[in-house]
């Protein structure tokens, strides 16, 4: 079906084909017509489906619509607003607005705005208003704060990633940013995983919405290997430098707990030959932006990046995820993996456990309906054994001292 029958002008058409979509994907055969209907939709699909442009090419052929009633001269107004939940997806979006709306008539003023960087060069990005605006939500509310933007005329909100939103810690600002905007308005809402918190955020924004589901989305488990090797804590930087050169792997994004050991693997893997570098949000936007585009050019073979980093980035072919460090849940767990495996191609998604996190996989394993054989690789045999599971439920709970334990010892340190 070519995009021309989903109503979409031949300009935006010429766009999406110069980035090389000769025809809709899926969810994009299916969003596309319900949103230029004005209907709310319900998205699940993650990165990788092609849902970007799935919003992306209605919101710029819902602005060509309006544009001839709108005042040639004069501020524009934000028409679609656009929620992400990491800086790096804010950036991607945009520029998928401003590729597919370049040879429209009037091509839209995108804004992209985004915590971490001064305000001040967004500040003046908003003079004269912008039509599209792709925001974090605390960035957007400063924003409003200090008079930028007004959000009174936005006709189409969007959120992308709406778990990672919540996951993040954004639903108090969220609610902010909902109660900005006029009531009367087209919602759509897309999501990877579906947990309550996401479902009741979707049960009171939508109105009757069309559900597009991806059922395979590219990107899914059915085209990612999955292995677990056991390892011991202590080998993992080692193992993973003997699976990366001897299985001759380029293109990998290996996730680690934190900034800093994000940092303490890459140098470890720089130093025995490796290029790889470190990906996380201590680094400057400058830099972040660098290292992506450097490996995405191929420039580094390996990414060593957290969670929050990673989230959303769409990097082709992207050939192996290493766990170093286990996910702290599931969903996690499927974000990560969902990084390979891209556009149709087959994936390999590789977990370390060692006997301090063996238990922690099973739970993942549980909730994803898993059973995973436990692989070692000869010279990294692991020796360590689990340690007896603490007594009583929540065991790791009673190892961090209570409130109360804290107030004591406080009360203590003062009284002496
Ligand atoms: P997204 O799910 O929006 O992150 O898109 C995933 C990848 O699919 C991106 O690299 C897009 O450039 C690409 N893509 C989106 N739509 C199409 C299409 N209709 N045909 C081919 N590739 C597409």
């Amino acid at each position: 079906m070519p995009f021309l029958s989903l109503g979409l002008s031949p300009e935006l058409v010429r766009a999406a084909g110069e980035l090389g979509f000769s025809a809709p994907t899926p969810i994009q055969a299916e969003a596309i017509p319900a949103i230029l209907r004005g209907a709310d939709l319900l998205g699940s699909a993650q990165t990788g489906s092609g849902k970007t442009a799935a919003f992306a090419l209605p919101l710029l052929q819902q602005l060509l619509a309006a544009s001839p009633e709108q005042p040639p001269r004069g501020a524009r107004r934000v028409r679609a607003l656009v929620l992400v939940p990491t800086r790096e997806l804010a950036a991607q979006v945009g520029e998928v607005l401003r590729s597919l709306g370049q040879h429209l008539a009037q091509p839209p003023k995108v804004a992209v705005v985004f915590g971490g960087v001064s305000i001040n060069p967004q500040m003046m990005g908003l003079r004269g208003g912008a039509d599209l605006v792709v925001a974090t939500p605390g960035r957007l509310l400063d924003l409003v704060e200090h008079n930028a933007l007004k959000l009174a005329a936005v006709h189409t909100l969007v959120l992308d990633e709406a778990d990672r939103l919540l996951d993040l810690g954004f639903a108090d600002e969220l609610a902010r940013v909902l109660a900005l905007l006029p009531a009367r308005r087209q919602n759509l809402f897309f999501s990877a995983t579906f947990p309550p918190a996401v479902q009741a955020l979707a049960a009171g924004l939508l109105r009757e919405p069309v559900r597009v589901e991806v059922a395979a989305p590219e990107g899914s488990e059915a085209t990612i290997e999955q292995r677990v090797i056991a390892v011991d804590a202590g080998r993992r930087s080692p193992l993973l430098r003997h699976l990366i050169q001897d299985n001759d792997w380029d293109r990998v994004l290996v996730f680690v707990a934190t900034k800093y050991a994000a940092g303490l693997v890459a140098d470890k893997l720089y130093k025995a030959g490796i290029y790889a570098t470190a990906f996380h949000g201590d680094l400057s936007q400058g830099a972040r932006k660098q290292v992506l585009a450097d490996f995405k050019a191929g420039r580094w073979d390996v990414l060593v990046t957290t969670d929050l980093a990673a989230r959303g980035i769409d990097i082709a072919q992207l050939a192996v995820v290493v766990n170093y460090d286990l996910p702290r849940s599931a969903v996690d767990y499927v974000h990560r993996i969902g990084r390979t495996g891209r556009a149709g191609e087959s994936g390999l998604a590789v977990s370390f456990v060692s006997a301090a996190t063996e238990a922690h996989f099973r739970l993942i394993e549980k909730r994803q309906h898993l059973a995973l054989p436990r692989e070692q690789v000869p010279g990294f045999e692991p020796t360590e054994v689990a340690a007896p599971a603490a007594p009583g439920p929540g065991g790791i709970k009673g190892k961090r001292p209570s409130k109360k334990d804290k107030l004591r010892a406080a009360a203590a340190a003062q009284g002496r």
